[in-house]
């Protein structure tokens, strides 16, 4: 997978990643796995109190928004979760006002997560984060072509497998693979 995302979508990528839909894998499919998650992305505090009530939110925000990036989202589901996520604004040391979690904790982090996608929109580059139209795939990565037409993780492994069926399909081939 090649990511090249920006530092400031790093967070939101990473979780959006923390599931991988090929292999099945998923670091949010039971508390353990979720506080290993969390302290490998440097949130040791948050980690310690995370409760499952915790990581049913992390889980549901996360589909939410991969929904939304597939473009078949539930935005009153997802604006639902992300209402009850506090965040509130605060002046960095350059006076800068910016947006910031309200809570510590789990809720701290996905606060982090929202802080960022909207900081994202003022950028112009959450329309860039993506979900990789291949069925077995579905990783989310940063697309950096020119017109941001990118439609696959990789051309290479995503995109080549794609266009082989393609191929396939209209020249009345049988799958090989
Ligand atoms: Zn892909």
């Amino acid at each position: 997978m090649e990511s090249g995302v920006p530092e400031s979508l790093w967070l939101v990528e990473s979780l959006l990643n923390s599931v991988d839909v090929e292999s099945g894998q998923d670091d949010l499919n039971s508390l353990p796995r979720f506080r290993r998650w969390l302290r490998d992305h440097g949130r040791g505090p948050a980690a310690d109190g995370a409760t499952e009530a915790d990581l049913t939110l992390a889980r549901d925000l996360r589909d939410a928004l991969r929904d939304e990036l597939s473009g078949g989202g539930d935005r009153v589901g997802l604006d639902r979760l992300a209402g009850g996520i506090a965040l509130a604004v605060r002046f960095a040391p350059d006076g800068r006002a910016v947006l910031a979690p309200a809570q510590d904790g789990v809720r701290g982090v996905l606060g982090e997560v929202l802080a960022a996608i909207v900081r994202a929109e003022h950028e112009g580059t959450w329309s860039r984060l993506k979900v990789c139209s291949s069925s077995t795939c579905r990783c989310v990565y940063y697309d950096r072509s020119k017109n941001g037409s990118r439609r696959w993780c990789s051309m290479r492994i995503c995109g080549n497998r794609s266009k082989t069926r393609t191929y396939r399909e209209r020249s009345g081939a049988s799958p090989t693979t």
